[in-house]
């Protein structure tokens, strides 16, 4: 008998673990190549300056659904939620491609939509769209964009370079986009189940969190200014557990998080209530909140003190303190990455 083939189902590593499979025999061969795979985007040593790569798909029924996310939300969502992986390095960006591909579904008028939000993004961040690709798929839209920034020496933000000692920042509330996410799939079920039309009132801030997020671009020009350089930083995609876990486990370091010092917006926190769900498992594992977590040498703390819309939220400890929550009630808890995303997300 033919001995039998072994099949491993992609589930079985994840998203990380997958990428992480598929990247460890990777060899960088360049010298120009400063930072290859693992971080928010690659850096590239590009005469006196340093170019910062980072990239991007989205896909329709996994990353968003349009049955409530307007295209043209969704053009200006896919550009911005790349600049957010150049400005998490530090960097500018200046440039994108947008590559799509697109089912006979959509329309010119649709297309035109989805293309007014890509421009106003572009014009809102000042970033240049140079080029891209355009083809069909046998079902749904794909939208994949690749951002290009410039950084400079010295001065580029990794994932793996937080110290013992150092302060975790972050730079606005986290848990809304998630709970954003949660009113417009219970609006959709209403509306499937019912056809009652959706009643999204008093709920814009949330709403908007998910379906029109901002890049932090305000942020890493007030680091310019300050003359503030973090020791780590990384932009809240996938959730602040997740960004923690990444930034400790690059930088062989432990953290702990204060709860009280994580900051929930008041409609993140009552909806979350409405929900029946903890406020801080939304605002630890919600996701595509696009702030900045980043670390900082203490000594740096008179900087952050006085710029608005930075939170510490906790500090860099050894690694064999492990990642840790110091609850409101005074308990000291494992962090946890709550698993309610599926691969792909
Ligand atoms: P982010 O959430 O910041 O966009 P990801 O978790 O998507 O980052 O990616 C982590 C790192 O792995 C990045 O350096 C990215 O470029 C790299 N990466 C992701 N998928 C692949 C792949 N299929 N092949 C090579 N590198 C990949
Ligand atoms: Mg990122």
């Amino acid at each position: 008998m033919p001995e039998q083939e072994k099949r491993t189902d992609v589930n079985e590593l994840g998203e990380f673990g997958l990428i992480e499979h598929l990247t460890k025999k990777v060899k960088m061969q360049q010298k120009s190549t400063v930072r290859g795979i693992g971080d928010d985007a690659a850096v590239i040593k590009n005469g006196e300056f340093l170019t910062v790569v980072s990239t991007d798909m989205l896909v329709e029924g996994i990353h968003f659904d349009l049955m409530y996310t307007p295209l043209k939300h969704l053009g200006y969502k896919s550009v911005v939620v790349n600049l957010s992986d150049i400005y998490a390095m530090n960097a500018i960006p200046k440039q994108i491609t947008m590559s799509i591909a697109l089912s006979n579904r959509f329309s010119v008028e649709a297309l035109d939509e989805l293309y007014d939000g890509i421009r106003e993004a572009c014009a809102n961040y000042n970033v240049d769209l140079v080029g891209g690709d355009t083809t069909s798929s046998p079902k749904g839209l794909y939208i994949s964009v690749t951002a290009i920034g410039q950084g400079e020496v010295g001065k580029i933000a990794y994932r793996n370079t937080a110290k013992i000692g150092d302060l975790i920042c972050i730079t606005g509330n986290v848990g809304a986009a998630y709970l954003g996410l949660q009113i417009l799939e219970r609006e959709k079920r209403i509306y499937l189940e019912t056809g009652a039309q959706p009643n999204l009132e008093g709920q814009d801030y949330l709403i908007e969190r998910q379906l029109r997020p901002e890049a932090r671009k305000d942020m890493i020009e007030l680091f310019a200014k300050n003359q503030l350089i973090p020791t780590s930083m990384i932009d809240v995609s996938d959730g602040v557990a997740s960004e923690i876990f990444h930034i400790c486990n690059q930088s062989g370091v432990g953290a702990y998080i204060e709860e009280s010092g994580v900051p929930i917006h008041p409609n993140a926190q009552e909806m979350a209530l409405k929900f029946k769900l903890d406020p801080i498992t939304c605002a630890l594992s919600g996701g595509e909140d696009y702030e900045l977590i980043f670390t900082i040498h203490p000594n740096d703390l008179e900087k952050v003190k006085y710029l608005p819309d930075i939170y510490i939220m906790g500090e860099i400890v050894s690694p064999d303190d492990g990642i840790k929550l110091y609850t409101k009630g005074g308990n000291i808890v494992p962090l946890k990455a709550q698993g309610w995303k599926h691969f792909g997300n």
